[in-house]
């Protein structure tokens, strides 16, 4: 018996109930009718990084809590969405999840099929089961009995409703690949795709390709494809700073980490543009121009992120990656640029980033913006809203944001749970049954 139908059971013959649901995914699979759950922790969105750390410092202060994931295993982006080449772009010790520390024996910048692996550790430790396949489609506040009322969908449709006191998103910056409008490409011969479906260079060997978009994908999905004997060009539409991995000896962020604590950022930048001056000379002259703002200061204004170079910049000096400004318009097999160059090529692939999805689920206005899906709030603010909801991993700052927010996110709820969960649970426990 599934631990769900259990407290389905519970629920209608006991009153008194108050024990974490942790349902059994096969459970969900096959009802056709709405049924209805009382979580009498947290209702976390979305089994990413974020949600994990979110659960596991709920956890360990004693909250239950319950993940909802769309997918069929924790941190799907990173398992189904990205090239088989990619590293953390951060040393580790920025990127551990609070309460775990990496496997000494990891490299520096682990691979992705070991951060999936410390993730899936990390799960385990934590004892976090996540509710797979569960899309949670709206959720709203109600505020006729003061909860959230978080609805879901199965693989074959069958719905839920996970009615809580407090709601976690934790969907992403991620959630959906950001696809710019580009005139006549529908009409392209060729293979367009968005990075999330991108794995590796060796279906391109010999191909001329166009990458679309010079961020860290775009940067690195260049590389990879001149590894892999293909022709790649790259389209650079903005101003971009491109940055050295490492300086000194140390990790470019680690360096500006360390410096920010001495020197305000205007220092540091100035001190970081001087020394990848040194490293790869005027990047404008071969294509890259610099934003008039610094690195860290434009990060910090508009969360634009500098690319950390992991071999890029060598092969665009070289000549073997081309790079190109915006497109104007694509025909059947050609691109013509801005410029009014005019070049062939076999495949497009769009480096143009991601979007939050909260938009389309979350019923509320007050904390997320509903025109980029982000807190309307800057960091270190955005984490907490109203009545109860709280964002993790929106801070637009990698993986580093996610367990600060995670951190805060659960001391807050906790304060509530201690003064309130058990008395929530007996009284809520009464007023809902399940449906129909
Ligand atoms: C290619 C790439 C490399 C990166 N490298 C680094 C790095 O080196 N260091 C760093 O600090 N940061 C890095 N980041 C940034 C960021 O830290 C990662 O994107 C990280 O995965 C964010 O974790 P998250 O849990 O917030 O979001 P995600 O990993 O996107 O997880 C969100 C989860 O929510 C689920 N979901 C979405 N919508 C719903 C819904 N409606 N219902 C149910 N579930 C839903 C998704 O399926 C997903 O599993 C990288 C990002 C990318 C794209």
């Amino acid at each position: 018996m599934s631990c769900l139908r259990e407290l389905e059971g519970k629920m209608v013959h006991d009153h008194h109930h108050h024990h974490h649901p942790h349902p059994h995914p096969h459970y969900l699979q096959d009802h056709g009718l709405t049924r209805r759950v009382w979580v009498p922790g947290p209702v976390i969105v979305g089994a990413g990084p974020s949600g994990l750390a979110a659960a596991a410092c709920l956890k360990d202060k004693g909250v239950p809590s319950i993940v909802l994931e769309r997918s069929n295993c924790i941190a799907s982006l990173w398992q189904f969405k990205t090239y088989d080449r990619l590293r953390l772009h951060l040393p580790k010790s920025f990127c551990q999840l609070p309460l775990m520390p990496f496997p000494e024996d990891f490299p520096t910048y682990p691979s992705k099929q070991q951060f999936v692996e410390y993730l899936e550790a990390y799960a385990k430790r934590f004892g976090i089961k996540p509710v797979f396949e569960q899309e949670v489609e709206s959720a709203e506040f109600d505020d006729s009995v003061g909860l959230w009322r978080v609805k879901s969908v199965g693989l074959k449709g069958e719905e839920m409703e996970y009615v809580c006191r407090w709601l976690v998103v934790a969907t992403g910056e991620n959630a959906e690949a950001l696809v710019p409008e580009i005139k006549g490409i529908e009409s392209f011969h060729g293979k367009v795709q968005h990075t999330a479906e991108y794995r590796s260079g060796s279906s391109f060997k010999g191909k001329k390709v166009l990458v679309v978009g010079c961020g860290n994908s775009g940067m690195e999905v260049s590389l990879d494809l001149c590894n892999h004997n293909a022709h790649p060009s790259l389209v650079v539409r903005n101003a971009v700073h491109v940055l050295p991995r490492e300086m000194l000896g140390r990790s470019t962020f680690g360096l500006s980490m360390w410096l920010l604590k001495w020197l305000p950022v205007k220092l540091v930048d100035r001190f970081l543009l001087i020394l990848s001056w040194l490293i790869f000379g005027d990047t404008a002259s071969f294509g890259l121009d610099r934003p008039q703002v610094g690195p860290l200061e434009l990060k910090g204004k508009t969360g634009k992120t500098p690319v950390l170079d992991v071999g890029t910049l060598a092969k665009i000096k070289s000549g073997d990656i081309k790079v190109h400004p915006s497109i104007q318009s694509v025909g059947h097999h050609s691109v013509q640029f801005v410029n009014g160059r005019v070049e062939n090529f076999d495949a497009i692939i769009l480096a143009t980033g991601y979007k939050s999805n909260t938009p389309s689920w979350l019923k509320e206005k007050e904390m997320f913006s509903e025109k980029d899906g982000m807190p309307w709030k800057p960091f270190p603010h955005g984490w907490k809203g109203e009545c109860g909801l709280y964002a993790v991993g929106f801070s637009r700052r990698g993986l580093l944001g996610s367990s600060t927010d995670a951190k805060r996110v659960s001391e807050d709820i906790n304060k509530f749970w201690k003064a309130e969960a058990k008395h929530m649970a007996m009284t809520i426990g009464r007023s809902f049954t399940f449906q129909p």
